[in-house]
């Protein structure tokens, strides 16, 4: 292959599973570009946890360490932005960003996360990942014991609830709106002492994020210190979309072991191709998805 490509590797999206990419790449000698328009999923958080030699961090104090370890290696290249454009063409790839810069590489890994659609009830996005958490393994241990309540309903609220239970007993479940829990559910449910709401849910009063009070549509209101939910997502980045790679049933971008994707020198890594999002799969993706980039390369040139 003539060398008509400024890039080995392209990284669209340098938050954790990106740079960790980056890292791999950067010891390999490779050339790389990372582009990143800073808006990891996790920016409201004021902790992250459950990631080794890190947990409790500021989620951007990791971020801002992983970038300085990475900028050490000085075939690594960052640009600021977004990335708006990304096509194949004979020589490897040509992604385009928002302010009208054109860059080509080899081989493209997109690292890109997921966008959480908040629902509309006043308050919620004030508290989203402050006290109102996606994941008890990220943040269940601080609020153990706590009142806490789960909004979901069906077989997802009943899995919730059951799951949740292991970090409090101290639980209700809303399901903003008529249940769908079969009856069986709701016996086992209630025989665990965990409450059922099905009245809509109107707002949230909270102090800084910290939720206080669900207040549903019938006027009643429940105190919380804690609400657990998996709002719907969606990709952050149409562009692997656009190119043709494949997403699965839940929206995630389908890759295989090796964090390939269906189209051929496009790779995948992190929380835009896995429902286990956290810090630590982003990065350990991350990092093999450079691995196997950069054999692939190896093994295409030698
Ligand atoms: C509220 C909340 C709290 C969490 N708390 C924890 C926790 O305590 N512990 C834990 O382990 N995990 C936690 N997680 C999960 C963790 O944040 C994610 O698993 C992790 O951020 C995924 O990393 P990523 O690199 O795949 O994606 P992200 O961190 O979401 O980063 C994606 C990056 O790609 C960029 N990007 C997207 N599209 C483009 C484009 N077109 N052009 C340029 N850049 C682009 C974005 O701007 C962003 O910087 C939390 C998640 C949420 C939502």
């Amino acid at each position: 292959m003539t060398n008509n490509y400024t890039y080995d590797v392209i990284i669209i999206g340098g938050s954790y599973s990106g740079l960790s990419a980056a890292m791999s790449l950067g010891r390999a000698l490779r050339q790389v570009l990372v582009i990143d328009s800073g808006l990891t999923c996790n920016r409201q958080t004021p902790h992250s946890h459950n990631f080794i030699t890190q947990d409790g961090e500021k989620p951007a104090v990791i971020s801002a360490k992983a970038k300085l370890q990475v900028e050490l290696y000085k075939t690594i290249h960052f640009y600021n932005g977004l990335a708006v454009k990304a096509i194949k063409n004979e020589n490897g790839f040509e992604v385009s960003t928002e302010s009208g810069k054109h860059f080509n590489s080899r081989k493209m890994l997109f690292a890109t996360g997921v966008k959480d659609l908040l629902p509309e009830i006043k308050g919620f996005a004030d508290c989203w990942g402050i006290s109102v958490l996606h994941c008890p393994y990220c943040h269940g241990y601080e609020v153990k014991n706590e009142k806490t309540a789960i909004i979901a309903n069906g077989e997802i609220g009943f899995d919730f609830a059951k799951l949740i239970s292991n970090w409090t007993k101290d639980l209700r479940l809303c399901t903003n709106g008529k249940s769908t829990l079969t009856l069986e559910q709701t016996e086992i449910l209630k025989n665990h002492g965990v409450q059922i709401f099905d009245d809509e849910i109107a707002s949230f009063e909270h102090k800084e994020g910290y939720i206080q009070n669900i207040i549903f549509k019938n006027q009643e209101k429940v105190t919380v210190k804690a609400i657990y939910t998996r709002p719907p997502f969606e990709q952050h980045c149409p562009l692997p979309i656009d190119l043709g790679c494949e997403s699965n049933e839940q929206g995630l971008l389908k890759v295989d072991t090796m964090q390939k994707t269906n189209v051929p020198g496009v790779y995948a890594s992190g929380d835009c191709t896995t429902p286990m999002r956290s810090v630590a799969i982003a990065v350990s993706t991350g990092s093999f998805a450079g691995a196997v980039i950069n054999k692939e390369i190896i093994d295409e040139d030698f």
